[in-house]
């Protein structure tokens, strides 16, 4: 089984329209949606939801009011004014220190783990996903991710698959370090602008840091001809391995305002690069 992660030095590339075509394209696989912070993996795969769990991460401190003496010495300890003057503690500005369930004279505050999201596994027409919602200001998207690929891992080995595609997260944080764990290919999509080189650069010398074997994809490579060449002369040059090209295509968008993949719309070009660039991946 191979599991391949699509991610981007940062958020618009076009990685989720590259992943959905490998999700059309692969056979026997498992999907897995690691942008939890801003999924859209499931707009194009409308999955239906047939497990949900929850993800608790983090702990909060809870004032047993029963218990509570009001004696206010929570309130003076805690630095980050989380608790009330009637003893009520805001969860949002509670960073779960727990110096005050020490502090409290009659054991009346207790740290409970925050509800900070829920997992899924569902099924799409494609096969079954695994794929996550973070709730609003919550952290730790870096666990879930961990979660949900360990899910999809399962799922998959438990199913005989012979892939685990992966909508991995932009950029270079926690969440893109934790979809890269065991993975046999990281596919680096970008645009071709200066931005867009320096993005990926930073992403494929996260994925050197961690032993994994990355390739470039130039994503809308006519909009800039000039870039795009400098582009792969710079891979040329730096032994970067450059994957394929997919060219602009205003069907793109229109697939996805459809809920469709693009290998599911009108024939266009941008199939077949697409289709080329799966090819190459499966040597
Ligand atoms: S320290 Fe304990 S008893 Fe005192 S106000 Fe806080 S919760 Fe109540
Ligand atoms: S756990 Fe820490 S941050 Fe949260 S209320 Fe207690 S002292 Fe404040």
């Amino acid at each position: 089984m191979k599991q391949i992660v699509v991610i981007s030095g940062k958020g618009g590339t076009g990685k989720t329209v590259i992943t959905g075509a490998f999700a059309a394209l692969a056979k026997n696989k498992v999907m897995a949606d690691c942008d939890v912070d801003a999924a859209d993996l499931h707009l194009l795969l409308q999955p239906k939801i047939k497990e949900r769990h929850d993800f608790r991460s983090g702990l909060s401190a809870v004032v047993d009011k029963k218990i509570c003496q009001q004696c206010g010495k929570c309130i003076a300890v805690c630095r980050f004014n989380a608790i009330s003057d009637s003893f009520v503690i805001d969860p949002v500005s509670c960073e779960g220190c727990a110096f005050c369930s020490h502090i409290c004279p009659v054991g009346a505050i207790r740290m409970e783990e925050n509800l900070a999201g829920e997992w899924f596994i569902s099924e799409t027409r494609f096969g079954p996903m695994v794929h996550a919602k973070l709730g609003i200001a919550e952290e730790n998207s870096g666990k879930l991710v961990s979660l949900v690929r360990k899910q999809a891992k399962e799922l998959a080995e438990k199913n005989n698959c012979d892939w685990v595609i992966i909508d991995g997260a932009p950029g270079i944080g926690c969440p893109v370090i934790a979809s890269l764990s065991g993975i046999d290919c990281a596919v680096v999509v970008t645009e071709p602008t200066l931005s867009g080189l320096h993005d990926a650069l930073r992403v494929i010398e996260v994925t050197k840091h961690f032993n994994v074997f990355s390739q470039l994809v130039i994503n809308k490579y006519d909009l800039n001809p000039d870039m795009s060449e400098k582009i792969e002369e710079h891979c040329a040059k730096n032994r970067i391995s450059l994957i394929g090209k997919v060219r602009f295509d205003k069907t793109v968008v229109e697939a996805m305002v459809r809920g469709k993949t693009i290998m599911e719309y009108k024939d266009t070009a941008v199939k077949d690069e697409i289709c080329r660039i799966w090819e190459k991946l499966q040597v």
